[in-house]
């Protein structure tokens, strides 16, 4: 209880401390490496989940450090937030914690692709995550660098499966065993840091990079192939030293949505938050990086760099000419400095400088910190099962920038899922997998597993195919009920209030579906709702919440002995209501889907038709191999989920069409497309 009071470093100093005496113990089921954004998630899951765990990073101070940008969601990212809260995961309640401006990002389009997104205070966040490590039962944190894998020696009977047994420390302490290992080691497995022409060790600025050995163990003893890749940050600015008067003022939203299911408040209002500011390079930029390319090591490396977040040197090489946007946001809430979000740069800090001054509102701008870059080693993640296992070592499981991502998200929603499963592995409980059909962390572990990265992996709202069902608002109904019934990982508490909303979400449901008037009833009693349909038709509450201007508040206030106990959700309400018959829909495909994995594919397929819509690099691909199912199509590296659909779309419909123009309609011109495949026996259909 006392502890409570403790501020959170100093309480997990205390424990480390306690621990010291006490000497952490020797076995536990469950050992974590590195206390990032996968560590923490991996290290509570793990704990939740029952085992015994032990996380291990090498400074504890940095355990949930923010290393790039402090801010947390966005689009397709928000998702995974939302989803490792659904699964009682750290980072969205640290988002509601720490947010010092919320918005949502994509709101012009459908809330199935919103992206709730905060800027959040650094020091909060990470205290707020050391807090939780601190209160979590079964669950040690240890300072230190870990040196050294113990592996089984391999068996030439079983050839290929090593066991892992625990971990080594590098200060030559004793070993510390486990039944099984999570490593979560970021961009610091054999990690270098770029600026200008100068490079040194490190796996992130003032962190001395992970030990060789760590990257010579998975190499050497376990045989995993390894690539490297690259990211970067931009310099911190000295924020009296911009003049934001000559940007464009960004304010928070006015009704900030937490993204915790449990919140239903952020902790700052939105007249405490802080706004953002939006500017834009300029000519004189370009030129500064292009006339000190020479004097820049970090982007003439081979190694692959985040497309979606790129340096601003490999923005004006890929797009010249253009004008870039620069975002200014806050770093916290009393910090003087201000993050330029789309200036990552690593070139000499003295032309940064003079690279930073040639936009107008930064004309006097001091830099408080250089930007610079970095460079780690990734191990190839198709080497992993869906339960983000090494498939060729018992026990060791990998999560986070490790398996070729990039971002807190990605990283949160592989170290929870990664956690779950070096539990169950631990206490002898089969391996768990989500699917895509049911949850964006699926889609994330299926498309690492399956194809792969070449670059550093980000989740977009375009990979999930099935995203009209995997809303942010409905993660809570996607996953904690599962959490608690199948996985283990969510406490009982979330789990009755997940089973409260979706028991008021379904009575909502059906009480809209009951309630119908005439339409000019309607008309009279929501004067503001432009209800179009003719005078003698009756609607639901379903059909009238479909119109663009309806709110369920709207419904709520005409009639609330039918609609008041329900306005807590209103929104839920509405969004459910509008996307039913697109759900009803997607089910239908998902079945689909899964039945036609099987059907084969035309020999002479033409991949490169008008009339199927997918990348050119997708149909670079399916033309080389020409796969002879659906099923080998979807397996293949680099074919996107869309494209699948797009592909099965476009056979069905010139089979139909085929059929038609030999049945329905003897005389009809067969087209060029169904001219093709007239007479292809394959379909399977
Ligand atoms: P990290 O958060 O890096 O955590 C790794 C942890 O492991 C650290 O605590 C470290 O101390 C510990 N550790 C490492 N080795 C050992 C060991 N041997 N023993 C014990 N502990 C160990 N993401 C974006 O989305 N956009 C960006 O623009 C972006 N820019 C970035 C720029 C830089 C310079 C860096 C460093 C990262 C950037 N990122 C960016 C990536 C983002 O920080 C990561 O994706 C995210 O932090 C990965 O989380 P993680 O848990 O895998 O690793």
């Amino acid at each position: 209880m006392l502890l409570k009071k403790i501020p959170p470093l100093k309480r997990l100093l205390l424990l480390l401390s306690r621990n010291a005496s006490g000497v952490p113990r020797q076995q536990y089921d469950v050992i974590v490496v590195g206390g990032g954004h996968a560590g923490t998630e991996a290290a509570t899951a793990a704990a939740r989940a029952g085992a015994e765990t032990l996380l291990v990073s090498q400074k504890i101070h940095t355990i949930g450090a923010l290393s790039c940008n402090p801010s947390l969601g966005g689009v397709g990212k928000g998702h995974l937030v939302k989803e490792v809260d659904a699964l009682d995961g750290l980072c969205g309640r640290a988002g509601d914690w720490a947010g010092i401006h919320f918005s949502i990002l994509n709101r012009s389009k459908g809330p199935a692709v919103w992206g709730p997104r905060a800027q959040l205070d650094r020091q909060r966040y990470r205290e707020y995550i050391q807090s939780e490590l601190l209160s979590t039962p079964r669950l040690t944190v240890l300072e230190g660098s870990v040196e050294e894998l113990l592996v089984t020696e391999p068996d030439p009977a079983e050839p290929g499966q090593q066991r892992v047994t625990g971990i080594h420390l590098a200060n030559g302490s004793h070993p510390i065993s486990a039944s099984s290992v999570v490593l979560t080691t970021g961009t610091f497995l054999s990690g270098s840091l770029f600026v200008g022409k100068s490079t040194s060790p490190g796996g992130r600025f003032g962190d001395a990079p992970s030990s060789g050995g760590l990257s010579q163990t998975l190499r050497e003893r376990l045989g995993l192939r390894t690539g490297r890749l690259r990211t970067g940050t931009p310099p911190r600015l000295v924020k009296e030293s911009v003049d934001l008067s000559l940007a464009v003022l960004h304010p928070p939203d006015s009704n900030p949505a937490p993204f915790s299911f449990l919140n239903k408040h952020t902790h700052f209002k939105p007249e405490e938050q802080l706004p953002c500011h939006l500017t834009y390079t300029t000519p004189g930029v370009e030129k500064v990086v292009r006339e000190s390319l020479h004097l820049n090591c970090h982007i003439h490396q081979d190694a692959k760099g985040p497309r979606y977040c790129p340096s601003i040197e490999s923005r004006v090489i890929r797009f010249p000419g253009r004008m870039h946007p620069v975002w200014l946001e806050p770093e916290g809430l009393t910090s003087d400095l201000l993050y330029p979000q789309g200036l990552s740069m690593t070139m000499p800090p003295e032309i940064q400088l003079r690279l930073i001054r040639e936009i107008p509102c930064m004309h006097k701008a001091e830099i408080h910190t250089p930007g610079y870059g970095v460079q780690y080693d990734f191990v190839c993640p198709t080497q992993l099962s869906p339960a983000l296992r090494v498939k060729s070592t018992q026990g060791l499981f990998l999560a986070g920038q490790i398996n070729g991502t990039t971002g807190y998200e990605e990283a949160a929603a592989q170290g929870l899922w990664a956690g779950v499963n070096a539990a169950r592995w631990a206490l002898s409980l089969p391996e768990l997998a989500l699917s895509r059909t049911e949850s964006y962390i699926g889609v994330l572990i299926d498309d690492l597993v399956s194809r792969g990265v070449s670059e550093p992996y980000r989740m977009f709202t375009s990979r999930a195919e099935f995203r009209t069902s995997l809303r942010p608002d409905n993660a809570d109904l996607r996953l904690s009920l599962k959490g608690f019934e199948e996985v283990g990982c969510v406490s009982s508490s979330r789990y009755q209030e997940a089973v409260r909303v979706r028991g008021l979400l379904q009575d909502a449901s059906a009480a809209l579906q009951a309630f119908s008037l005439a339409a000019s009833t309607w008309r009279e009693k929501l004067p503001e709702v432009a209800i179009s349909d003719v005078k003698s038709t009756t609607l639901t509450g379903t059909e009238v919440l479909k119109y663009n201007d309806a709110t369920f508040e709207m419904l709520a206030s005409a009639f609330p002995e039918y609609f008041s106990p329900y306005v807590e959700f209103s929104q839920r309400i509405r969004i459910e209501a509008v996307y039913k018959p697109y759900c009803d829909l997607q089910k239908q495909e998902i079945e689909r889907i899964q039945r036609e994995e099987n059907m084969s594919l035309p020999e002479d397929m033409d991949y490169f038709s008008p009339h199927v819509s997918m990348s050119q690099e997708v149909r670079e691909i399916l033309d080389r191999v020409r796969p002879s199912t659906l099923g080998a199509a979807i397996r293949l590296q680099g074919v996107t989920p869309s494209a699948i659909v797009h592909l099965l779309n476009y056979v069905n419909k010139t089979r139909q069409k085929k059929r038609r123009a030999h049945g329905n309609h003897p005389d009809r011109k067969e087209t060029r497309e169904e001219a093709r495949y007239a007479g292809n026996a394959s379909f399977s259909k």
